[in-house]
């Protein structure tokens, strides 16, 4: 038997039937039609929100698109953040279907013109990730007969400690290292900019308060001395995010309180350029993560060498993060359950495996569960970011998950 992941709070204390948003898993496959699917529950969602804001009312809140780009997703969290963050020109038109062009900031290197031509005529944040992208966007904005809004996304020398996913403090294709970081500030000013500020994001899936704590100071410290430097004041500056979710046997959720207090206390001593600036995280799967269930159907149990099977109608082309495939070097469980027994003692210890032929397809391995029947319900917990969207749907042939964003 191998340890998984704890159940989000919301589900962690059913027993019976899993209930999520007030209805039963069977209820909203049925009302789905079919098997697999997806149910992002839209009042988890709003509750991480809430948090977010009683932990840090000075803070603006970005929701990082990629996490979950779903519609309904999106319609019903955009009017409870203050800014979204995209990456291409499909999100960036999915963000201004709900949210003004001020709002929404563009970072991601190799951006293309035709995509550097649609946020500067929407008038989107273009967060500029090399002096090169600088000069193309100055070119198009010349055409158009339009200044372009410009962040410098800076390439920190910072490491954020535990990170599952180191982005600065190194040699990196995201933003302008930070020795370089002040030319580029004074160029793009002195071009005519719509100069916007500053864009450190220095990792991902943080769960350790003293690292994000840590990396929150040096972040400010560092926009503080590039803005010297540069001698311009940043109107905002974008501390990154990294809040991680336990997504593993042992994780410990984030304390964001405690990482509120220390940011709140940071900024009260932050250095004199920064007196008018405003501060922004920028968030993805904590937001959304624990809001999601994956729910999919036992096809067949088997035996094989002494081991159980539990095979599901959907794998690792929905939900690849479950796999074990995205982002983790070592593979774990996430936090899994018979939909239907909720609570139930646990009597087998089966390895859930998806329809895929390849034995990369596992979205449980050697997990302890209650026995459960062909035709039941699976679900997986954690499944609200990096699963549809970061999953290769189109291997092996079948059909997309359905997806379901209940209304809160
Ligand atoms: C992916 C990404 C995020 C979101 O990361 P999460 O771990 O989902 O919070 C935020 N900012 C940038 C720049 C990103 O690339």
């Amino acid at each position: 038997m191998k340890p998984m992941g704890a159940l989000p709070p919301e589900f962690a204390g059913q027993s019976g039937s899993l209930t999520i948003a007030g209805q039963s898993a069977d209820d909203w496959a049925r009302q789905a039609g079919d098997t697999p699917l997806f149910v992002y529950d839209m009042a988890i969602v709003a509750a991480r929100i809430a948090r977010f804001r009683a932990a840090m009312p000075a803070i603006d809140l970005h929701y990082a698109i990629k996490a979950n780009p779903h519609a309904d997703l999106l319609a019903a969290i955009a009017p409870l953040v203050d800014g979204l963050d995209v990456a291409s020109s499909g999100e960036l038109a999915h963000a201004l279907a709900v949210k003004p062009a001020a709002a929404i900031s563009f970072a991601g290197p190799g951006k293309r013109d035709d995509e550097l031509v649609a946020a500067i005529t929407a008038g989107a944040t273009l967060n500029v990730e090399s002096e090169g992208e600088a000069a193309r966007a100055f070119a198009i904005g010349d055409r158009l007969g339009l200044a372009p809004r410009m962040a410098v996304r800076v390439n920190p020398d910072i490491e954020l400690r535990g990170s599952g996913m180191r982005m600065g403090g190194r040699a990196s294709p995201f933003g302008v290292d930070a020795v370089r970081a002040a030319a580029l500030v004074t160029a793009i000013v002195g071009a005519g900019a719509d100069w916007r500020g500053f864009h450190i994001y220095a990792g991902s899936q943080a769960l350790d308060p003293g690292a994000i704590i840590e990396t929150q100071a040096a972040t400010l410290a560092l926009a503080a001395r590039l803005a010297d430097q540069a001698g311009v004041a940043p109107p905002l500056v974008n501390l990154g995010g990294g809040f991680g979710v336990p997504y593993f046997a042992g994780d410990v959720a984030l304390d964001v309180e405690r990482v509120g207090d220390a940011l709140a206390e940071a900024l009260a001593t932050r250095a004199a350029i920064l007196g008018e600036t405003r501060f922004a995280i920028e968030l993805g799967r904590w937001l959304v993560a624990e809001s999601g269930v994956y729910l999919t159907r036992i096809v067949d149990v088997k035996q094989s060498q002494g081991e159980t099977f539990v095979v599901v109608d959907g794998g690792l082309n929905h939900q690849l993060a479950a796999s074990g495939n995205f982002g983790t070097v070592v593979r774990r469980n996430y936090p899994i359950a018979v939909a239907a027994r909720m609570g139930q003692e646990t009597t087998i210890t089966a390895s859930v495996v998806g329809p895929l032929c390849t034995p990369l397809d596992r979205l449980g391995d050697k997990v302890a569960l209650p026995a459960a029947d062909v035709g039941e319900l699976i679900a997986i917990f954690m499944a609200g970011a990096y699963g549809a969207s970061a999953s290769p749907r189109a291997f092996l042939g079948h059909p997309p998950a359905i997806e379901i964003v209940t209304q809160s």
